[in-house]
């Protein structure tokens, strides 16, 4: 039987199979609602996965230019369904903590996206009311 790669989760501080993350029919698990991506190659027993609860990694250096500007950019990633590429930063959410977000809006505004779901949530049940 393939053993299936190990990935680290963060809700559970353990390394989990993948299948914690994916779900599994036969192990009559559903997928996490944390997952956002994930990459498996089995045959290389290999699998890493982004999910909500993980924390950004930071160096000492990246945690103070992010205390001192209350940002730090990480980068230009570009999304499904995304014509080009957005620069993307790491920006400290009073409720979340660390979170990776990108410039939101006309006016590029920097938000919590787990706070913005969260409203949307809200919005969407004042809306079934
Ligand atoms: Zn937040």
């Amino acid at each position: 039987m393939v053993e299936a790669p190990d990935v680290y989760c963060p809700k559970e501080k353990r390394k989990v199979p993948i299948w914690w993350c994916l779900g599994s029919y036969t192990q009559g698990r559903n997928p996490c609602p944390e997952l956002l991506e994930a990459t498996v190659k089995i045959a290389e027993d290999y699998a890493e996965v982004k999910c909500k609860a993980q924390k950004p990694k930071m160096n000492l250096w990246q945690r103070l230019i992010l205390r001192l500007t209350d940002r730090l950019y990480i980068g230009h990633k570009t999304h499904e369904g995304w014509k080009g590429s957005l620069p993307h930063y790491i920006i400290e959410c009073p409720v979340h903590g660390m979170v990776e977000t990108y410039p939101h809006g006309y006016e590029g505004r920097l938000e919590c996206p787990r706070c913005q779901e969260e409203e949307n949530e809200k919005i969407d049940s004042r809306a079934e009311d």
